[in-house]
């Protein structure tokens, strides 16, 4: 029970990495606020949770609102007294097209979501923390956060941002108790790559060095880490968990 009594948001906890990462967190022992715009899928979550003996609350929650966030961590503490750990995992992958055709609008879609959601989540999660001595925050970057990705300007821009937020923070409150990191997921197997040209993603699994795309159970496992007291030094830090992927061009001949 590596989490035991300790109490973590997660948010886009409807699918995917988040699904997997808040089953694996209430497994430790976690009380969880999950939130999302996914109502039906987030509600069944915390049913199946709580089936298990786990505790467990739904929010429907969109990030990219301040409000939202506020509202979130509003929820934690009223119904479980504080905040320890925060997984701001809620994404989307946006429209393909290159920089000279990028619609504006889609763009601020995408980094609202999956910049400016970071930010809002953290800066209502940090006070929380604080009063309660410390926590974890856990921004759910990408490989696409260390490197660029033709057609995906805006996801590419905002997942290096969330690297940036996430380093800042890390100085500002480190000290103080609360670690911030951030990791990279490579191509994981989840909702969000199921419409992928099946070439594309034959070509995507092979520039994996592990030869498949990765599993939503496997990022989780890396929150976990990063949630408990296992990782009490690691902060301002970019953890990729990517089957080999970012040191694919030297693994070619
Ligand atoms: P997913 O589509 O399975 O899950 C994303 C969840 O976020 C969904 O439940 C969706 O409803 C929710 N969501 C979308 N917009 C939201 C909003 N405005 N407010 C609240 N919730 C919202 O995708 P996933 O693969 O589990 O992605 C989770 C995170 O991992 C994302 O940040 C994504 O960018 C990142 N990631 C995924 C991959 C991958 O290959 N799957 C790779 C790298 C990084």
């Amino acid at each position: 029970m590596e989490l035991k009594d300790k109490v973590a948001i997660i948010t886009g906890a409807s699918s995917g990495i988040g699904e997997r990462t808040a089953l694996l967190f209430a497994k430790e022992g976690a009380q969880l606020v999950l939130t999302d715009i996914d109502t039906e899928k987030g509600e069944k979550l915390v049913e199946s949770i709580k089936n298990e003996g786990g505790k467990a609350v739904f929010l429907k929650a969109d990030v990219s609102l301040p409000e939202a966030s506020e509202e979130t961590v509003k929820l934690a503490i009223k119904t479980f007294g504080k905040l320890d750990i925060a997984v701001n995992n809620a994404g989307i992958s946006g429209a393909a097209a290159p920089v000279g055709e990028y619609d504006p609008q889609e763009w601020d879609k995408v980094v609202r979501i999956n910049l400016s959601g970071v930010f809002y989540g953290m800066r209502y999660q940090i006070p929380a923390m604080l009063e309660n001595g410390g926590g974890s925050i856990i921004n759910v970057a990408s490989i696409l956060g260390s490197v660029g990705f033709a057609y995906s300007a805006a996801y590419v821009a905002a997942k290096h941002g969330v690297l940036g937020l996430t380093k800042t923070a890390a100085l500002e409150y480190s000290a103080k108790g609360i670690r911030v990191n951030s990791t990279g997921p490579a191509f994981i197997k989840t909702p969000m790559i199921q419409d992928l040209d099946k070439d594309v993603l034959e070509q995507v699994v092979a520039k994996h060095a592990i030869g498949r795309l990765g599993k939503a159970d496997e990022v989780a496992q890396l929150h976990l880490w990063l949630a408990s007291q296992r990782s009490s030094f690691a902060t301002g830090a970019y953890y990729p968990i990517d089957g080999g992927i970012l040191h694919n061009k030297l693994l070619q001949p």
